[in-house]
């Protein structure tokens, strides 16, 4: 098998066992990425030079490191998505704003990666400011689906998800705030998990909508999840949102027995309109999961058809404040003006896409006095509704299961023109951010046209271990995570 096809605890054995070096393991991922980049276009910027300078730190940590062996992800080449603050390497958000910042520090989940001594291999598309469902609101280009190339890889971490399932990198990370980690690669037919909210430190995250945001891992397999799990999750004192809770170690309730645990499935993640091949693929994989043991109940989360409403309120006003640092004086893209308020609406006029912009208006107007008792502050009520349909639910239940998208991957262009048929894109995702419980997609089957289809696996707040291990347990009684796309 070809190096760049590998995960990451594959790649950890090559390299203990002095099978291949890092420069061996390197130069594999760059030659696939010279050979594959052209057609999916997944990054936004290559880190060659950097990552060539780091495999030589590696290999002589390799050389000397004695007998408590190398840390997991030592000269192991991950992607980062682009809105996660990398010291001297430019951190786009991909919008026009940011085009040549160049962040003087490094987010907390990068610098646990430096520790280890991982590879940085590039940094990721997005849509802008991760607005969106399908890397089309990326200031510089669309990335494209490597299962299709004419359809859309999901959003907003569709670099990080294209860049997994093309294996132009070994694993990647993504961010999540209605559904960005989850949704691509669920469409890309690679593994994305969302933390519960506070289990990772957003220090040097580019914040959109800070109550909803979390940081996570895009991977070929499960395990490969766990690992880079046990090293970004934790407390940090940077981000007072992070829980100081212990991080146990995820790779050990990889292979437990899922017998008598309770799967719940909500009858309102099953609806009209949703496409017939996926919702076949899930009733599939939830009998499947009844085959190892679990049993399938079901609940009801009442408030689910007022997540999306509840979300695009609760996410524009947000986003409406973060966004306001953005004015043309400290860092970023800055346009001439004949006075200081003319630079600045210049500045923001310019440097902003359409989407960003709609996001700010909406939310602008949300918080705005006379508003924000009817907008904002029933979106808080709802939310709480929400969180608690979830709590009602794990009374009886162990994890909760769905679709991750209510369709497979679409077409380039298919719903750029009218945002609501974006926004329903993450009408299976929004509400786990919302409550902030944690939610794994997987595969789980492809349709007809061959474009792969995820399984949403959702669980109790800090409760990520059985979410692996139901995880874990499907991946290794199906097959739908060795198909490849054919590039
Ligand atoms: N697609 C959703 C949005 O556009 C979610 C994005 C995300 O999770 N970052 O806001």
């Amino acid at each position: 098998m070809e190096i760049y096809r590998l995960g990451i605890s594959e790649i950890r054995d090559l390299l203990d066992k002095k099978e291949a070096s890092v420069k061996d393991v390197v130069n594999a991922v760059y030659k696939r990425i010279d050979s594959v980049e052209d057609k999916i276009k997944a990054f936004v910027t290559l880190t060659k030079d950097k990552a060539i300078e780091m495999a030589d730190a590696a290999q002589k940590m390799i050389t000397s490191a004695g007998a408590g062996g190398c840390p997991p992800l030592l000269g192991i080449p991950i992607a980062i998505k682009d809105n996660m603050c990398t010291r001297g390497i430019r951190t786009t958000c991909s919008s026009k704003i940011l085009y040549n910042f160049v962040p003087p520090y490094e987010s907390t989940v990068t610098s646990r990666f430096i520790e280890q001594g991982y590879i940085l291999i590039g940094k990721t598309n997005l849509d802008e400011f991760a607005m969106g469902s399908s890397t089309e609101n990326s200031a510089f280009f669309t990335t494209k689906n490597p299962w299709d190339l004419k359809r859309i890889p999901g959003g907003s971490s569709g670099g990080s998800a294209a860049a997994v399932a093309a294996d132009e990198c070994i694993a990647a990370l993504g961010s999540d705030t209605g559904g960005s980690i989850r949704q691509p690669a669920a469409l890309c037919g690679v593994v994305g998990l969302k933390p519960t909210y506070g289990r990772v430190s957003r220090y040097g995250l580019v914040a959109f909508a800070s109550s909803l945001d979390q940081i996570g891992p895009i991977t070929k397999n499960i395990k490969d999840s766990a690992i880079l799990m046990n090293i970004i999750f934790g407390h940090d004192p940077l981000d007072s949102t992070s829980a100081p809770l212990p991080v146990p170690d995820f790779t050990k309730v990889l292979g437990q027995e899922i017998k008598g645990l309770r799967l719940g499935v909500p009858k309102e993640y099953f609806i009209e309109g949703m496409d017939k091949e996926v919702e076949a693929s899930v009733r599939d994989a939830i009998k499947k999961l009844e085959s190892l043991g679990a049993v399938a109940v079901d609940v009801s989360l009442p408030h689910t058809e007022y997540a999306v409403a509840t979300y695009y309120i609760l996410a524009t006003s947000e986003a409406s404040s973060n966004l306001a640092r953005y004015d043309g004086v400290k860092y970023g893209f800055r346009a001439e003006g004949k006075d200081l308020m003319d630079m600045y609406m210049n500045t923001r006029a310019q440097g902003f896409g359409a989407e960003v912009k709609r996001r700010i208006m909406l939310g602008t107007y949300a918080l705005s006095s006379g508003y924000y008792e009817a907008y904002y502050k029933k979106a808080q009520q709802a939310r709480t509704l929400i969180k608690r349909d979830f709590e009602e639910a794990f009374n009886t239940v162990d994890v909760i299961v769905t679709p991750t998208s209510p369709t497979a991957a679409f077409k380039l262009g298919e719903k750029t023109e009218d945002p609501l048929q974006m926004y329903l894109s993450d009408i299976f995702t929004i509400s786990v951010n919302l409550a902030g419980v944690p939610g794994i997609s997987i595969p789980c089957g492809f349709t007809l046209n061959n474009l792969p289809i995820g399984l949403q696996i959702i669980g109790k707040h800090f409760d990520e271990e059985t979410i692996l291990k139901v995880a874990y347990a499907y991946e290794q009684a199906t097959e739908w995570h060795m198909r490849m796309p054919s590039l």
